[in-house]
C-alpha cells in the first residue's frame, strides 16, 4: 500500500478493496445515492431487522396470543434471549443483561436501586458534559429522596467544553459520594472514557458506578465483568441499529442481584412464578428482575437483526475497522481542512483508546449551516450545538471513500461559500 498516496482518492478505494468486513455493508438497507454518517444517532436498518420484524408482524397475525410461548423467539422469553446473545460483547454473563425499556427509564431503574442516601453519603456524581436526559433523571432521583439536587448532584466540570480528565473525576470521588454515573462516551466530542480505571478507583472508595454506554455498545468492546462494573445501561438504536425508539438494555453485575428496587413490575417477577399473579413481589434473581413492562415485541425484531450482524461481524473487527475509520477521517480533515478559509478542527481525543465511533469536527463559524449544506449533497452527519460537526463512519456500512467524499465536501462546500445561503435558524432535529 506504500505506493499509493495516503491523501489522494486512490487510498481510500485500495482500502476499502482490503477491508474484511466490508460483505457486511450489503446486509443493510443503505439509503440511495447518500452517505451516511449518522449511525450514531440512529443506526441503518439491517435487512435481517426487517425480515423479523415482518417475522414478528406475522406471528401476531397468524398465532395471536400463542407467540408468547410459540413465537420463533417465544415473546415470553425474548428478553432474556437478547440479553443472552449481547452479553459476551459487552463481557457479562448471561444473567446480567436483559433487553428492556430505554436508556432513561433504565437509568431511572438503576439508580433507584443504587442510590440510597444515608448518614455519610448523599450525593451522586455526574459530569457537566453529559447527555441532558441523564441529568433531568439523575435529578429526579435525588427529589424522590426529599432531597435538593442543587446540592446532592456534583458535575465534573470540563477544562475544554468537549472532554474530561479522569484524574479530576477522580480526585471528586469524596466521601460523601454514593454512586457515580457517567457516560462511556461524551455524546458531543466522542471522548471514550476509561471505565476500568474509574471504577477500580471508586471501588477504592466504596463508592458504586454506572455508565451509559448508549454511544460505544456496538462500537467499543466492553468487559463489565472484568472491571466489576455495578450497572450499566445503553440504548438499542445507535450502534446497534435496532431501529428508532428501539428496546435498550441494562446490565447489572450479579453481585448485585439480590438488591431490590422501586421500581417494581410484574416482568420483574421470578420468570417461573410470574403467571402465579400473586400480590407479593418476589424478585427475579438476575439483572431481569430490573424489567418492569411487557416488551414491545415487534420493535424487538430490530435490535435481533441489528444484533446479529454486529455478532456475525465480531466486536474486535469492527473496532478495528472504526477506529481505521475514524483515523483516516481525522488524517484527511488534519491535511484539507485545517487551515485557513476551512479553519476545522478535530473536537476528538486523537488517541485510538481514547475515542469512541465518531469525530467532532468543529468550526467556530456557520457550523450548523455547514451541516445543513452537506444534506444538500446527499451526506448525512448531525449537529451538535454550537459548533459541532458529528461524524460517525460506521464500520459495518461506511466505507474509507465515503469519509474521502465527507471531507472534500465540506472543502467545497467552504470554497464556494454555498452554506452562507441557507438559513441560521435550527430546525426540531438537527
Ligand atoms: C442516546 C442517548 C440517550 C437517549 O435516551 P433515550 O431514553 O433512549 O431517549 C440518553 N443518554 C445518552 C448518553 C445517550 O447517548
Amino acid at each position: 500500500m506504500k505506493e499509493i498516496p495516503k491523501f489522494s482518492k486512490r487510498y481510500g478505494v485500495k482500502m476499502d478493496r482490503n477491508d474484511p468486513l466490508s460483505k457486511f455493508r450489503n446486509q443493510f438497507n443503505l439509503i440511495q445515492k447518500t452517505i451516511y454518517m449518522d449511525g450514531n444517532s440512529l443506526g441503518l436498518m439491517p435487512k435481517s431487522s426487517e425480515l423479523y420484524i415482518q417475522r414478528i408482524v406475522n406471528e401476531w397475525k397468524t398465532i395471536g396470543i400463542d407467540g408468547w410461548l410459540e413465537g420463533k423467539i417465544p415473546w415470553f422469553f425474548f428478553a432474556e434471549h437478547m440479553g443472552k446473545k449481547i452479553a459476551p460483547i459487552v463481557g457479562a454473563n448471561p444473567s446480567e443483561v436483559i433487553m428492556t425499556g430505554t436508556t432513561t427509564l433504565n437509568l431511572h431503574t438503576l439508580v433507584n436501586t443504587f442510590y440510597r442516601p444515608d448518614d455519610k453519603r448523599t450525593k451522586i456524581l455526574a459530569d457537566e458534559l453529559n447527555f441532558p436526559t441523564d441529568i433531568y433523571a439523575l435529578k429526579g432521583q435525588i427529589r424522590m429522596h426529599g432531597l435538593d439536587p442543587n446540592n446532592e448532584l456534583t458535575l465534573v466540570p470540563s477544562e475544554d467544553g468537549l472532554t474530561l480528565n479522569e484524574s479530576t473525576i477522580i480526585e471528586m470521588m469524596r466521601d460523601d459520594v454514593a454512586v457515580i454515573m457517567l457516560p462511556s462516551v461524551l455524546y458531543r466530542s466522542g471522548q471514550l472514557l476509561d471505565m476500568q480505571r474509574l471504577t477500580k478507583a471508586a471501588h477504592e472508595k466504596e463508592i458504586f458506578i454506572g455508565f451509559d454506554c448508549s454511544h460505544s455498545v456496538g462500537a467499543v468492546p466492553h468487559e463489565f465483568d472484568k472491571w466489576e462494573v455495578d450497572f450499566a445501561f445503553w440504548c438499542g438504536y445507535k450502534y446497534l441499529n435496532g431501529g428508532p425508539g428501539a428496546p435498550g438494555f441494562l446490565y447489572v453485575n450479579e453481585k448485585h442481584f439480590r438488591e431490590t428496587t422501586n421500581l417494581i413490575g410484574w416482568f420483574g417477577y421470578v420468570k417461573e412464578k410470574q403467571f402465579d399473579m400473586s400480590l407479593n413481589f418476589e424478585k427475579a434473581s438476575n439483572a431481569g428482575g430490573w424489567q418492569i413492562s411487557s416488551p414491545g415485541i415487534i420493535a424487538s425484531g430490530g435490535v435481533e437483526g441489528g444484533l446479529e450482524v454486529i455478532l456475525n461481524a465480531g466486536i474486535q473487527q469492527i473496532r478495528e475497522k472504526s477506529l481505521k475509520l475514524t483515523n483516516y477521517l481525522i488524517e484527511l480533515a488534519d491535511y484539507y481542512l485545517k487551515e485557513s478559509p476551512y479553519n476545522v478542527r478535530i473536537g476528538t481525543p486523537r488517541e485510538p483508546d481514547r475515542r469512541s465511533g465518531h469525530i467532532a469536527l468543529i468550526r467556530e463559524k456557520n457550523a450548523y449551516q455547514i451541516c445543513k449544506a452537506l444534506k444538500k449533497h446527499n451526506i448525512i452527519p448531525d449537529f451538535r450545538p454550537p459548533n459541532i460537526i458529528r461524524i460517525a463512519p460506521i464500520a459495518l456500512y461506511n466505507t474509507y471513500q465515503d469519509v474521502w467524499h465527507v471531507v472534500q465536501t465540506i472543502r467545497k462546500i467552504i470554497d464556494t461559500k454555498e452554506y452562507l445561503e441557507i438559513s441560521e435558524e435550527r430546525t426540531f432535529i438537527s
